[in-house]
């Protein structure tokens, strides 16, 4: 049995990433950026005033109050053509340029206009004015054209596509989505809808793991059930073209009839490892039928599901080519109950997650740890992580956790 990291280190050194696509940019939010990405223009593109108001000369405005002649008018998307003499001003809008020979903005609510307009503009006398610069956005504050702002292996959020559209980039070149061909096996199993016989069940297992690899990035591709029979398999070898990973779950443990390895080692499966000191999720195995990677999960449903959690979404990544694909997202928390010393398996344990008067995390364990026992997985706010090991553990101690 290998440690869970070095299982991990083998299954990411087993992958490559996939090709890249071209996505637009609406349709990019959760996708994994292929390249870098660098504006292609400077935001803003010149100077431009922060608020509405005027735009004029600090020379002019170093005793108050000080009357002016408005002489134009900049609005967002507009300009004022001129140059702001001695003694006048230009009304400026939020985002409007700000016009040659100004240097101050002074807030419409800092002014008053005057009654009598003169002939050559309206006058407004301004009453207060900050230092200036003030209310003024430097041409390039933003961004600047060639910068990067976005890096290869990033997962784009909906403000990435924000920023990504306002460096005016239609297209980003992204991974495609990785094929994940998903099967169950095993004879007891029936798909939800079906008409069940005394001693069958629901594969759920599937279903999860497709959810799974979707929330993930992948495109799932759930095969249904593979019966327990060698030629079952042979078939399942036959169907694999163009699938980057092929997930089985069920069969990889030592009964007479875990098929996975014997049936799928007939078809030329080479196996890089099996089995992995961690509970729930012992048997898990990794190969590589011909050039397809294949991740065997255990049957159990929470064992599957808590090994997809930490061996299916690296991979996933590593496909993606996310730099960080090998970090486990561990968050620190309280532990809410005291733990008896652990075995040589890792564990990772259901637990509740809740707050102490502090807001601090505190993780504690249900009781009942079978791993054929989905409920207690759906309605779990975490994992706790224990070492191979690990001494006894009492309440208060600082544990490490896989939020949920
Ligand atoms: P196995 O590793 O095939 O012996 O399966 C271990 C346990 O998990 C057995 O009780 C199976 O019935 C159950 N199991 C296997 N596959 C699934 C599945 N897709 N959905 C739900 N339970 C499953
Ligand atoms: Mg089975």
């Amino acid at each position: 049995m290998i440690s869970t990291s070095d299982a991990r280190q083998r299954i990411l050194a087993g992958l490559a990433p996939v090709a890249t696509e071209l996505a637009g940019v609406a349709e990019s939010r959760g996708r994994v950026l292929a390249e870098a990405v660098a504006a292609r223009l400077t935001q803003p593109p010149h100077a431009v005033s922060a608020m509405d108001g005027y735009a004029l000369r600090q020379a002019d405005v170093q005793r108050l109050p000080a009357t002016l002649t408005q002489v134009g008018v900049a609005p967002a998307g507009g300009a004022f053509a001129g140059t702001v003499q001695p003694g006048q001003c230009v009304r400026i809008f939020t985002g409007g340029p700000v016009p040659a020979g100004a240097d101050t903005i002074v807030i419409q609510e800092h002014i008053v206009i005057q009654e009598h307009a003169a002939a050559d503009g309206p006058r407004i006398t301004v009453q207060q004015a900050p230092a200036a610069g003030t209310h003024i956005r430097a041409a390039g504050l933003d961004f600047r054209a060639g910068q990067v702002a976005l890096h290869a292996g990033q997962t784009l959020t909906a403000r990435d596509v924000g920023l990504a559209a306002a460096m005016n980039l239609p297209w980003l070149r992204v991974r495609r989505r990785p094929r994940v061909a998903i099967v169950s096996t095993g004879d007891e199993l029936e798909l939800p809808g079906e008409p069940l016989g005394p001693n069958q069940i629901v594969a759920s297992n599937g279903f999860a793991l497709s959810a799974f690899a979707a929330q993930w990035g992948a495109l799932p591709l759930h095969l249904g059930i593979v019966r327990d029979r060698p030629e079952e398999f042979a078939r399942l070898a036959g169907e694999l073209a163009n699938v980057d990973l092929l997930v089985t779950s069920g069969g990889a443990s030592v009964g007479d009839y875990d098929l996975v390895r014997s049936a799928l080692g007939r078809e030329g499966l080479a196996i890089d490892f099996w089995q992995i000191a961690m509970r729930p999720g012992k048997p898990l195995l990794f190969g590589k039928l011909g050039a397809t990677p294949v991740l065997g999960l255990p049957g159990n449903p929470v064992s599957a599901l808590v090994c997809a959690l930490l061996f299916l979404r690296p991979a996933i990544q590593r496909l993606l080519g996310v730099p960080t694909a090998g970090e486990v997202p561990y968050v620190p928390a309280l532990l809410g109950r005291d733990l008896p010393a652990n075995d040589a398996r890792e564990d990772f344990l259901r637990a509740a997650l809740t707050r102490d008067e502090n807001g601090r995390p505190v993780a504690t364990p249900f009781p009942t740890q079978d791993s054929s026992m989905l409920s207690l997985l759906a309605r779990a706010g975490c994992l706790v992580q224990r070492p191979p090991k690990a001494p006894a553990a009492q309440a208060g101690e600082t544990v490490q956790t896989i939020v949920l």
